[in-house]
């Protein structure tokens, strides 16, 4: 499926981000509320029926995604912390596409606190995305090739798992999760690429794990 996670704290489930894959699928999941990091099709597109529940997302994103037929569309201006059902989320600009303006989300609940960014070349303000992150979930659309073209004077598409894990290591970020998985992840030599993986993370004194549909995880 479209890379999708679902927050659930204190009876409240949030989910972020919502593709084409899931559209008259999510609806089953009976999110409280919705977030949005940007308005590519593999992470909105699900909701151009509309929700049953509020979709929160940057201006940038809702001035893109016109087409969706959403009603009750919220606001996240990027650095304020927004609670939404008890959680808190805070958007942090990434840079990663011109025509649809990406966000990353510090999301905090009780003593919990992660980083999730499916897309993105890199953070904006990174130190203080990470500060006192347990876990990064990052971009796996590749893990040492690079993604990464040039428009003009700004950067577009992935950052490679490999530069990831320098970020994380470089903030004191213990652990991290790989999702949004690429071509070389999905279809490459599994023992091979978690060799490979470990291998990278261990150097950056990083725990990784590969996400997969269904992935659970408390904290
Ligand atoms: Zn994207
Ligand atoms: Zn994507």
């Amino acid at each position: 499926m479209h890379t999708s996670l679902m927050i659930s704290y204190r009876g409240a489930d949030v989910m972020i981000d919502c593709g084409l894959d899931w559209l008259g699928k999510f609806e089953r999941l009976h999110p409280s509320a919705m977030v949005l990091t940007h308005a590519h099709p593999d992470h909105a597109w699900g909701l151009r029926e509309g929700a049953p529940c509020p979709v929160h997302a940057p201006q940038k994103t809702w001035e893109t995604l016109t087409r969706c037929r959403v009603e009750d569309r919220r606001l996240i201006k990027e650095r304020t912390p927004t609670k939404i059902c008890g959680i808190t989320f805070e958007a942090f600009a990434v840079e990663h596409s011109i025509l649809a303006p990406a966000v990353g989300y510090r999301v905090s609940a009780g003593r919990a606190r992660i980083f999730y960014v499916p897309d993105l070349v890199f953070i904006h303000e990174r130190s203080a995305a990470l500060k006192n992150v347990q876990i990064y979930i990052g971009d796996g659309a590749t893990v040492t090739r690079s993604f990464i073209r040039r428009r003009g004077k700004t950067l577009i598409g992935h950052s490679p798992v490999h530069t990831q894990l320098t970020w994380c290591e470089k903030e004191g970020v213990p652990r991290a999760i790989i999702t949004h998985c690429g071509s070389e992840i999905v279809t490459g030599n599994e023992r091979q690429l978690f060799a490979n993986l470990r291998g990278i993370a261990a150097e950056h004194g990083v725990e990784v794990r590969i996400a997969y549909d269904g992935m659970k995880l408390m904290l």
